[in-house]
């Protein structure tokens, strides 16, 4: 059976515009760092998510690098960080030589729990994580697959302790939390344009705040940080991380489309719930009262307990036989190499996540006969084994 064509997890899908704005870039020769179409694409994102300001940057894990250098993190700092997320969430903590401290998932969201985060402020509050007394510097939740975190829980602890939230919302454009935009709940919120996420600029992210200051700030340090003077000339560590303005063109054309494709991905979800809900074993992350996922990825999770002994990686593997392309969930970072010695609070939420869940293909571009087809394999994986 690997003569099937491809299925991807999740593949770029362009709209009809992008390639007319890239022209357009092409033609006016703005080409080079900033220009109209970022200026555009930024009033898109804060028009969109509500967000008073926004900032186009290179990624999504330059904007929280960014942010995290924005409230002030210094070597030795701890920062709180969701365990089950993508590395990216917590690489620029360590880029700033900061302490990452993890803390597990809750079962109804995948997201941070906010009793163990409770438990990771009074432990570092305390000294009882470094050795001294020491405030976290920033909490940074994730909306996993496009589900929002319990964000009135986690909102109200960082107000009770002074915290700042740094809330990375890469899978959630389009997600949101008793309507308001997730990435809007934070001091600050990220957004990314990778090309897997549910828009695209092939690559590319944002930086989200109400907090002027903190967004005028984002764009001069990406932009190598330079003072106001005819030469040039420094009094703070820039980085490179704007977006250009030819990808803003291409981020302009996707936020037409953004609606559409949410709604696509959603689609997916009911399908997938649909024709595999029956399956006893297989089950499907429920949308609270409140919570509005994108959707970005459909996830099951198997309980090979009811499957006769089918696992998660039965089944990818059999997906991947028929050229279907599956992912485990995220490992979470207190189980990753490059972590091993950070600091994690909470149970086996996370761990038992990553190892009980599969991510199907769920892209936006894909057809009735794609969706057909994984869950004829998923249906084969499970009853036939
Ligand atoms: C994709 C992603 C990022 C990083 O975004 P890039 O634009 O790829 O740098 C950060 N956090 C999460 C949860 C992501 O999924």
């Amino acid at each position: 059976m690997s003569q099937s064509p491809k299925i991807w997890l999740s593949s770029p899908h362009m709209g009809s515009n992008e390639l007319r704005n890239v022209q357009d870039a092409f033609s006016s020769n703005w080409i080079a760092p900033l220009g109209p179409h970022v200026d555009g694409f930024e009033k898109d994102l804060q028009d969109f998510t509500g967000s008073k300001h926004a900032a186009a940057l290179s990624s999504g894990t330059a904007a929280i690098h960014l942010a995290l250098v924005i409230l002030g993190v210094q070597p030795g700092d701890l920062v709180i960080c969701q365990s089950m997320t993508f590395s990216a969430s917590a690489n620029p903590i360590a880029y700033l030589g900061a302490v990452p401290v993890f803390v597990d998932s809750e079962e109804n969201t995948w997201n941070m729990c906010p009793k163990a985060l409770e438990e990771a402020i009074l432990a570092c509050e305390s000294g009882k994580v470094s050795g001294k007394k020491q405030k976290p510097s920033a909490i940074i939740p994730v909306h996993l697959y496009g589900m929002p975190a319990k964000m009135d829980e986690i909102m109200a602890l960082a107000k009770k302790h002074e915290i700042p939230v740094v809330e990375d919302a890469a899978e959630a454009l389009g997600a949101s939390y008793k309507g308001k935009a997730c990435g809007t709940f934070g001091d600050m919120g990220v957004l990314s344009f990778n090309g897997n996420k549910i828009i695209t600029t092939s690559g590319g992210g944002a930086l989200l705040s109400d907090t002027e200051w903190m967004i005028k700030k984002a764009r001069f340090l990406a932009t190598q940080a330079r003072d106001e003077a005819p030469h040039y000339q420094h009094s703070h560590i820039g980085y490179n991380y704007r977006m250009s303005n030819v990808l803003a063109g291409i981020g302009r054309g996707q936020m037409e489309v953004l609606p559409e494709r949410v709604a696509m991905r959603r689609k997916n979800f009911e399908y997938y719930k649909e024709a595999l809900g029956d399956l006893s074993g297989i089950s499907f992350l429920k949308e609270p009262e409140g919570f509005y996922s994108n959707r970005w990825l459909t996830c099951i999770l198997v309980d090979s307990k009811q499957t006769r002994g089918i696992t998660r990686e039965h089944i990818r593997e059999y997906l991947l036989k028929d050229n279907i392309e599956s992912r485990p969930l995220w490992k979470p970072m207190h189980l990753q190499p490059v972590f091993a010695k950070a600091p994690y609070f909470g149970g086996k939420v996370a761990e038992e996540l990553f190892e009980n869940g599969l991510c199907l293909p769920s892209g936006s571009n894909l057809g009735e006969e794609d969706l057909e087809r994984v869950v004829k394999r998923v249906r084969e994986a499970v009853l036939v084994g």
